[in-house]
């Protein structure tokens, strides 16, 4: 018998932010976990948060201070793995759900991970290079106490990238006196780093877009796709989505909103943005629309592949598409997935839908491991066939208790971690 105690305000469960939207969609999976709900206070509690002050010297002699987070939410299943995160937005409740998402999400595919997160509440952009590294150098640095290649490895999130794993990598080389290339994973090919992940998250969403709409009777080819979010998941599925043959009709980022009914051409789109730095401005366009409005451009496939609590109660009733495919973390509301899914839109949700970047970053780390490195031919093969599988896995669940593929990627997801947590058993 597990006696709860009052939980520390943290764990507040009227929280609102994404910490609150996981432990709802928890409350929907437990009453589908038999004997092992016994069990699920522990997925309702991060292990392990640390929060760290982030101090480093401004080009111009002053003094900044950031305040950064690692959260390791669960390890029953092997080492903490995930990203981490900079934007000026990052709080602990949103470190929080990311971490608990990635201990979901690493079970639903079945890699041998526990789920962690980091991130600083910093604007990057306000940043200079230099700047930048000093902040991962000394972040890196603060957390050097928990993470590692057996216990903790992160990967880039929002906002970061290879060259952001290679200071990180290097720091805790330095810190430790040796070089574990495993510590960190989304490194550069040069450093350890494996082909195809940069490519892998947005590469799994299509082999999932393409497992739903068969399942929906949707043909890529001629599909209308919308995307929120044109960085290394948005961007990476546009284009394959559009080398499939798809149209991808609407693109939302941070600075607009482009769209072309008859199919944007998405190459000279990728140029633009890395020319100006977002999609506004694109030419030969139909229209540019304001934020709201992109919510109501009739698709067949909707991919927010942005930020959190994107997809709510009040554009929900707007949306006309037949599939969503989540690329972004916890995109959408639980009220939003009852308003979507009573109206019958299918939504592969983010914990199985974006898993590919997690996938290809374990295989990194197996290749770092035996210092043996694949092709990209195997490396995209071998996710290919996880993916699909996990998709095809939740689907039968689905099926099988009548429940939206979210509660059941739940389902399959949190009774490995909790088989896992049983058989260990108590320490001490
Ligand atoms: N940040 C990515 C995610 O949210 C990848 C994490 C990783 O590779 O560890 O899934």
């Amino acid at each position: 018998m597990i006696t709860q105690h009052a939980l520390p305000s943290y764990l507040n469960p009227e929280d609102l932010g994404p910490w609150g939207q996981y432990l709802q969609q928890i409350d929907r999976v437990t009453p589908h976990l038999g004997s092992l709900s016994r069990w699920v206070e522990t997925l309702k509690r991060p292990k392990r948060i640390l929060t760290v002050d982030v101090p480093i010297e401004r080009d111009d002699g002053t003094i900044s201070h950031y305040e950064g987070y690692r959260v390791q939410h669960n390890m029953s299943r092997g080492p903490g793995k995930g990203g981490v995160r900079f934007h000026q937005d990052v709080t602990l409740s949103e470190v929080m759900a990311l971490s608990a998402w990635m201990t979901v999400k690493n079970a639903a595919v079945n890699v041998p991970y526990g789920g962690a997160k980091g991130g600083i509440r910093v604007d990057p952009k306000t940043l200079s290079r230099g700047e930048l590294q000093r902040l991962t150098r000394r972040y890196t640095s603060e957390i050097s106490l928990i993470i590692g290649p057996n216990k903790d490895i992160p990967a880039p999130d929002v906002n970061t990238n290879e060259q952001v794993m290679a200071w990180m990598m290097d720091s805790y080389a330095m810190i430790e006196g040796n070089l574990s290339t495993g510590v960190v994973t989304g490194k550069p090919i040069s450093l350890g780093g494996s082909l195809g992940r940069r490519e892998a998250t947005g590469r799994g969403v299509f082999v999932v877009g393409q497992e739903a709409a068969a399942k929906r009777g949707v043909a890529i080819q001629g599909a209308r796709v919308a995307i929120q979010g044109f960085g290394n998941v948005g961007g990476v599925a546009a284009s394959m989505f559009a080398k499939a043959g798809a149209k991808v009709i609407a693109v939302q980022d941070h600075t607009g909103t482009v769209v072309h009914s008859g199919g944007l051409d998405v190459a000279l789109l990728h140029q633009h943005v890395a020319e100006t730095g977002g999609v506004q401005g694109f030419p030969g366009i139909e229209a540019f629309l304001d934020r709201d409005a992109f919510w109501g451009i009739e698709s067949d496939i909707l991919i927010p592949a942005a930020l959190e609590q994107q997809i709510t109660a009040e554009n929900a009733p707007l949306i006309r598409t037949k599939i969503i495919l989540e690329g972004a973390n916890g995109p959408t509301t639980p009220e939003a997935d009852d308003i979507l899914s009573d109206r019958d839109v299918l939504i592969v949700p983010d914990v199985l839908a974006n898993a590919g970047g997690v996938t290809v970053s374990y295989f990194e780390w197996v290749q770092d491991f035996s210092s043996f490195f694949w092709s990209e031919d195997e490396i995209n093969a071998r996710l290919t066939r996880i993916m699909q599988d996990a998709f095809n896995s939740v689907w039968e669940v689905s099926q099988d208790k009548k429940v939206t593929l979210r509660t059941a990627t739940f389902i399959l997801a949190c009774t490995r971690v909790l088989q896992a947590r049983e058989v260990r058993g108590l320490y001490p």
